[in-house]
């Protein structure tokens, strides 16, 4: 039985070829990592170090913060990850990183909100026969004991800041909200917390039981329609320029003009 993952679904939902060369053909990619996506992993574990401190109890600094995010950076960087905007350098989103971290120590600090858990591997059932199930990771996972509340933390390193309408309807972080309530008792609420770190922005959102009811019917008919799928069209838009194997893909290798739509900011992908 396949366990889906948000970046899964949302891959068929994008172009069913890419969707067939990723999962199903599971071809190599062209591209090992982009400069945009190597940021946000080490912006990610410098956050995950922190968080981490903090359940342990140890005491840091800022320094010790910059420390581990420059250590990592060395540590990792390689002269295979793409940069595709020629106006920029490695430099670029390493300072890009640095100035991210100092937002967020700076508005966070101390870090007393009740952190339970960092990069914590979530199981979503969408039916009680567990035939339809799905995986994620939460950025972090905090708990107030008090009110039994859940919030779901998110890291957005990308330059697109979303809004509070497109938040209301996101769906990777309301399935995980589903994930929580199927792990934990009693659970009173799921809040959905977004960080902006290029904007220093935190969108908080909620779900009703209704809201996340029709959502499993949602995800669980898409399912349906993935593996009942034969054949895997490809659907050329703007992020065929981001397209991991454009090498492989006809349709684009045919129409040049697709590859001079300007690029967009990806998002990190979701580990699996
Ligand atoms: S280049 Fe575009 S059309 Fe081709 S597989 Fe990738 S996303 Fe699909």
């Amino acid at each position: 039985m396949v366990i889906y993952s948000h970046s899964r679904l949302a891959s068929f939902e994008q172009c069913a070829l890419k969707f067939k060369f990723r999962y199903i053909d599971r071809i190599r990619p062209d591209i090992e990592e982009t400069i945009e996506a190597f940021l946000g992993h080490k912006v990610h574990e410098t956050l995950r170090f922190i968080y981490d401190q903090v359940i342990i109890g140890r005491i840091f600094q800022l320094d010790d913060v910059l420390r581990y995010f420059i250590d990592l950076w060395n540590k990792d960087f390689n002269n295979k990850i793409q940069i595709t905007k020629k106006e920029y350098n490695a430099e670029h989103y390493f300072n890009q990183g640095i100035k991210f971290l100092i937002d967020y120590f700076l508005k966070h600090s101390p870090f007393k909100d009740n952190t339970i858990a960092t990069e914590k591997r979530i199981i979503i059932n969408l039916d009680s026969e567990g035939k339809y199930k799905l995986q994620g990771y939460i950025d972090r996972l905090v708990h107030n004991k008090d009110n039994n509340i859940y919030e779901i933390h998110d890291y957005k390193t990308g330059g697109f800041l979303k809004s509070q309408e497109e938040l209301d309807k996101d769906r990777q972080l309301a399935l995980y909200a589903i994930g929580i309530k199927n792990s934990f008792d009693n659970v009173n609420d799921v809040h959905l917390v977004w960080h902006f770190l290029a904007f220093n922005k935190k969108i908080v959102s909620k779900r009703t039981e209704q809201e996340l009811e029709n959502l499993k019917q949602e995800i669980i008919r898409l399912i349906d329609k993935i593996e009942s799928t034969t054949e895997f069209p490809p659907t050329p838009s703007k992020l065929c320029k981001w397209c991991e194997f454009r090498s492989n893909c006809d349709l684009f290798n045919s129409q040049p003009s697709l590859t001079e739509v300007p690029p967009p900011v990806p998002e990190l992908p979701e580990e699996e």
